[in-house]
């Protein structure tokens, strides 16, 4: 089937008044960022939706990238008619036909929007459904719950034609609702957390704690692999890449074995905080699910989040793990995330890790290490390492006054 245009839907209805402007634009601007690969496209937009006009550029290479950008709710393809009822009525019939899996009922819904059209909405849909009909054997009507619904939508200039609605990411456009901190580990739950924060409107720049040399290169480049995928949604990452070893080293030899966990958790919160603040982020997302190890029950939680001041957003704390790793699948992820390479906390896993730790006693334990704690936390800011990630899958690294001279983030 030869499709004219594609009918872009957009998503989060609700919004309303200069919102709904601000949304459409930044939607607009990824849509043609994301399909900057096909020159022959043009873009018209009309109230809460976009037409894309493909002039000859192949739909499914735009369905499969559209599906995926984040404020899209729906789209379809669409052909475009002369307006004749002859014209209208074959193009209809044609479509039909053009279905992969032939319906055995359908129904024809008809808008008249240009009311010099000779056939109201009524007529017309007994004139284009007789036609298909009459040429579709054992094609049935059901008004109330057909297979298909045939839609043709009368306008000034053409008719629009079309059947079929692709379902895709919805959401608000990235970027809509500011920026977050995304600690990103190299395991199955962040990258998962991270997407969800990308649909709801959230630029996310990543951040990884590695204790190399104690965790591998290949540790590395499976996180780099995991933030590719997510530049792949949400146009370009930064990863701030954070050495860890000497922190941790330290935590270790406080002798807290089974608060051990705790401990690096607050420092990581601490750290990611001075980065959000240094990079203009408000929030800190993690891939926290409740209960899934010691270091995420409601114990745990509360005296590990109490080390930040900024909101922390866990989009997977109720969800089970079984739909995270449906979500994975889905997203690209999962066969990444379960490469066996060695993570930071794997490394110092305690026997016994608390699953109900004592605020007190880990503040006192913070306290004993002091000022030593505070400079290997200023070090391990300082000598973070920033990449970043383009779409393509360029990775570029930046240094610290490169970055900020960066005007895009
Ligand atoms: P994940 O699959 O995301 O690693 P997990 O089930 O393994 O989660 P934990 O290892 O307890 O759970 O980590 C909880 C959260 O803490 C992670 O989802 C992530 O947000 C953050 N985190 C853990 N380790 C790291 C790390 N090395 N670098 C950055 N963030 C981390
Ligand atoms: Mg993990």
């Amino acid at each position: 089937m030869k499709y004219d245009l594609v009918l872009v839907r957009f998503g989060e209805i609700v919004i309303k008044g200069r919102n709904r402007n601000r949304f459409e634009t930044m939607l607009l601007t990824r849509i043609k960022s994301a399909l900057k690969e096909m020159p022959a496209l043009e873009y018209i937009r009309s109230y809460a939706r976009v037409y894309i006009q493909l002039n000859g550029e192949s739909y499914e290479e735009v369905s499969d990238r559209l599906k995926d950008i984040f404020g899209v709710l729906s789209f379809s393809p669409v052909i475009r008619s002369a307006l004749e009822l002859e014209a209208i009525r074959e193009h209809s019939l044609a479509l039909i036909r053009g279905l992969g899996a032939a319906p055995s009922t359908f129904k024809v819904s008809v808008h008249r929007g240009w009311k010099q059209f000779p056939h109201n909405s009524l007529e017309m849909n007994h004139l284009v459904g007789a036609h298909v009909l009459r040429n579709t054997p054992d094609l049935k009507v059901d008004v109330r719950s057909p297979d298909v619904e045939l839609k043709v939508d009368i306008q000034a200039d053409y008719a629009y034609i079309y059947c079929e609605v692709v379902k895709a990411a919805g959401g608000f456009p990235l970027g809509m609702n500011g920026k977050a901190m995304l600690l990103l580990s190299g395991g199955i739950d962040s990258p998962v957390a991270g997407w969800m924060a990308m649909r709801k409107g959230l630029k996310i720049e990543a951040v990884h704690f590695h204790s190399y040399p104690f965790t591998s290169e290949q540790a590395k480049e499976k996180v780099i692999t995991l933030a590719k995928r997510l530049a792949y949604y949400g146009g370009r990452i930064k990863l701030h890449l954070v050495p860890f070893t000497e922190i941790q080293t330290k935590l270790v030899q406080s002798g807290h074995d089974n608060l051990i966990i705790t401990l690096m958790r607050r420092s990581m919160l601490r750290i990611a905080e001075r980065l959000a603040e240094q990079h203009g982020a408000l929030a800190i997302v993690t891939g926290d699910s409740l209960g899934q190890v010691a270091s995420q029950t409601l114990g745990s939680m509360n005296v590990i989040g109490r080390a930040a001041s900024l909101p922390l957003l866990r989009p997977l704390v109720m969800v089970d793990k079984q739909d995270i790793i449906d979500y994975a699948e889905r997203i690209g992820t999962y066969s990444t995330s379960i490469l066996p390479y060695e993570d930071c906390c794997t490394l110092f896993v305690p026997k016994s890790p608390a699953i109900n730790p004592n605020l007190n006693v880990v503040e006192r334990a913070e306290a004993y290490m002091g000022s030593e704690l505070e400079r290997l936390i200023d070090e391990a800011v300082r000598e973070t390492e920033i990449l970043l990630l383009k779409d393509d899958g360029e990775v570029v690294q930046q240094t610290q006054q490169e970055q900020k001279e960066d005007a895009w983030f």
